[in-house]
């Protein structure tokens, strides 16, 4: 049996790092290009034979101080060799999967994958690239098994889907992918600090910072965690994905996202206690909630078996209203009348965030797809905040419940 792994932990090992002068935050290296002391050095730095480990920069977009310093940070958290920063999650995942396929090439995915991300392999990728994708039901080793063909290079799954908040089993998967000669990349967006899935087999990590690890909704930001081949690979001046395509970090941001990093594991804990709590209180209402912390969720025992203890069971739960018209007028109270939280995309914030996932970010997949993922058209994805107290938000909920009881419009149907 691995030893029980502490994100928190290996964080807190990876950060001490003193300002310029000696301030208790890290100096922002603000400068978009480098200077060298001596002509010959610039050649050894395009040539990957001088680089960050021996002090050398040499361009912002390649490689910056700041921008590393949270990559180490990030690697730390999720047990990776090296992580690199990206300018938004989406630029995170595009320059991955560039950067493992080629023109011919093929992906097995999750058939329940954010609506970009969904976008980008069914429309973009084939049309602009020749790479190919087939989704599957990840839940059903057999079928993705059975998707693989001698051109599939990666296996992509999220740790916890958008919206449907399945559980990967990350060492099952792996070992499919690594049978088939493909990598296993895991977007770990939903569940920073709970799971680590490179623990588990997985080969590359990316992440939206977006979300729950910057916290505040003020910047948009991505990683893109994995091995040291991978990551230089990546930033390679002649051939790499992020160093061509450009999305990386700006210093700015990593140094905004580097203050909020250390508060991370507690902030998710009680994004967890809350979004367990108010689970649980619906669950006895009688209302239709999808919460993988329950112990009668599907994906409840591979969640508990895979997770990091501490953390919780995850910061988001899903409430079903059946129809779009319910989601919309549990929305509509939640926000104007109850003041329980905001009707707005993204998650991870400390305000309560409410979306109807069909409507909105899982848009793309068309009903179709979203049939085959299981989005109902009324689930409304909660992404549970920590602001006021827990009893007057659970208040606040309740009393928008019992209204829409009054109404008739809770369970009709
Ligand atoms: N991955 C997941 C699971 C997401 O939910 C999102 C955005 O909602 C992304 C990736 C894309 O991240 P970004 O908006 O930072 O590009």
């Amino acid at each position: 049996m691995k030893k029980h792994f502490d994100p928190v932990a290996a964080l807190a090992a990876a950060r001490h790092e003193f300002g310029e002068h000696g301030g208790v935050n890290p100096s922002i290296e603000q400068s978009t290009t480098f200077t060298v002391m001596h002509p010959e050095t610039m050649p050894e730095i395009f040539h990957g034979h001088l680089g960050p480990q021996q002090g050398c920069y040499l361009y912002g977009r390649h490689f910056n101080p700041t921008v590393i310093g949270l990559g180490h940070q990030l690697a730390a958290m999720e047990n990776a060799e090296v992580g690199y920063c990206t300018a938004s999650g989406m630029g995170a995942i595009s320059t991955t999967l560039l950067h493992l396929c080629r023109t011919g090439d093929h992906i097995v995915s999750s058939g329940t994958v954010y609506g970009g991300t969904f976008a980008l392999m069914h429309n973009f990728l084939p049309e602009r690239a020749g790479i190919h994708t087939t989704f599957v039901d990840t839940d059903d080793l057999d079928a993705v098994e059975a998707a693989f063909t001698e051109k599939t290079k990666v296996l992509y799954v999220e740790s916890m889907s958008n919206p449907t908040l399945r559980v990967a089993d990350i060492q099952a998967l792996a070992a499919v992918a690594h049978r088939n000669g493909a990598k296993l990349v895991v977007d770990n967006t939903f569940t920073p600090m709970i799971l680590t899935p490179l623990r588990h087999g997985a080969d590359v990590v990316v992440h939206s910072l977006t979300k729950f690890v910057n916290g505040a909704s003020d910047v948009i930001a991505g990683a893109v965690l994995g091995s040291k081949d991978f990551i230089e690979g990546l930033m390679d001046v002649n051939g790499g994905s992020l160093m061509l395509l450009g999305p990386t970090m700006d210093p700015q941001v990593a140094f905004q996202i580097g203050l909020r990093l250390p508060h991370l594991g507690i902030r998710m804990a009680e994004h967890s206690r809350r979004a367990k709590t108010f689970a649980e209180r619906l669950r006895e209402r009688g209302t239709e909630v999808v919460y993988p912390g329950l112990p009668d969720d599907p994906h409840h025992d591979r969640l508990v078996r895979q997770a990091n203890p501490g953390y919780g069971l995850g910061g988001i739960l899903g409430v079903d209203m059946k129809t779009s018209a319910r989601a919309d007028r549990f929305m509509d109270l939640l926000q104007n009348e109850g003041r329980f939280g905001l009707m707005a995309v993204s998650l991870g914030y400390f305000e309560t965030l409410l979306s109807c996932s069909a409507e909105s970010t899982s848009s793309e997949l068309g009903d179709e797809a979203q049939g085959a993922a299981g989005i109902s058209p009324g689930l409304v994805r909660m992404s549970v905040g920590y602001t006021g107290t827990l009893e007057q938000r659970w208040s606040q909920l309740e009393r928008v419940l019992e209204h829409m009881e009054r109404e008739g419009n809770l369970r009709a149907g």
